[in-house]
């Protein structure tokens, strides 16, 4: 497998102030240690319950939020500390989805205006040549070419969101991360973006990184999946294993939820104790270990490393 995008142990802590002079009075450890491969040409699904850090993980690898520590290669270059103006360059490389595509489109920019922008600011093209790509864009996520002259409140949301692909791919990028770019929108819709997603993937050869909390989603989607609880990294796999055969305990209650399609297979529901504990103060040791039906005093004491425990499976707990 080639490497478009390596993490390791990336951090990201958000101070919160308090008090009458504003002082930093703790820190939100929104993602606090995290490392995984991104394939070239893959689907990687991240997945966890809201609160786990996904988003901000997604963000923080295109750099749109600071890293705390940690780094982040982008095709073997380390593009951890990069500076402003290397980041504008590398940013034709690697482009977001948001999930409400009402939201991150300007009101009052036409659809023109949309798309084309990021050719604007990278200094691409003269007008026509940028019509024309517009033009391109339009008709690869599936609209007609007379929409260019709209502004986005005309638009259903699952046409709203075809823009904010289409705006996406306009620099050609070989990166893209969707956060929840289907949560928003009715079922239906949802297969036919999911859709559109895998063919553009197929045609131009794009990675993503894809954000959800839907699990028939994730599945739907994702060639691996991992799996962030608290923070942290449980499980990554690839998505058949992980669907089958699930070894993280907190993957095993989250996808115990879901049916299997194969009768023989019987899983049991599983329903987790109390809530998600606070990023504030996360668990010692493993962090699920206040809800883990299978704790034991190690599981306090020491943070599990993600390991391979099967082949192409890791997994971060003391018993698995
Ligand atoms: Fe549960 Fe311990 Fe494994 Fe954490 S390390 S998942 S607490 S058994």
């Amino acid at each position: 497998h080639e490497v478009l995008m390596e993490v390791r142990d990336l951090t990201k802590y958000f101070p919160i102030t308090g008090g009458l002079f504003s002082r930093v009075v703790g820190h939100v450890k929104a993602v606090d240690g995290v490392s995984f491969d991104l394939r070239r040409g893959e689907t990687l699904g991240l997945v966890g319950e809201s609160g786990c850090g996904k988003t901000t993980t997604g963000r923080a690898v295109l750099r749109l939020i600071e890293p705390t520590s940690g780094t982040i290669k982008f095709e073997g270059q380390d593009i951890t500390h990069y500076n402003k103006q290397q980041m504008r360059a590398l940013r034709r490389q690697m482009q977001i989805i948001f999930q409400d595509p009402f939201g991150s489109l300007n009101p009052r920019m036409s659809v023109e205006q949309i798309i084309e922008e990021p050719l604007v600011i990278h200094h691409m093209g003269n007008r026509k040549e940028r019509e024309a790509r517009v033009r391109e864009l339009l008709d690869v996520v599936g609209l007609a070419s007379y929409h260019m002259r709209r502004y986005p409140h005309e638009f259903s949301g699952g046409q709203r969101q075809r823009i904010g692909i289409a705006r996406a791919l306009a620099l050609n990028p070989k990166l893209i991360v969707a956060d929840e770019p289907v949560s928003a929108l009715d079922v239906s819709i949802q297969s036919q973006i999911l859709n559109l997603l895998e063919d553009l993937q197929a045609e131009f050869g794009l990675t993503y990184l894809f954000i959800a909390h839907g699990l028939n989603v994730i599945r739907h989607i994702s060639d691996r999946v991992g799996v962030m609880y608290l923070g942290a990294m449980a499980e990554i796999a690839s998505s058949e294993d992980i669907y089958r055969k699930p070894l993280h305990p907190y993957t095993e209650a989250l996808f115990s939820a879901i049916p299997i399609p194969n009768p023989d297979i019987k899983r049991e529901r599983i329903i987790l104790q109390g809530d998600v504990p606070s990023p504030v103060n996360p668990p010692s040791g493993c962090r699920f270990h206040t809800r883990c039906p299978i704790a034991q005093e190690k599981c306090r004491v020491e943070r599990p490393v993600l390991k391979e425990s099967e082949p192409d499976h890791w997994v971060a707990c003391h018993f698995r």
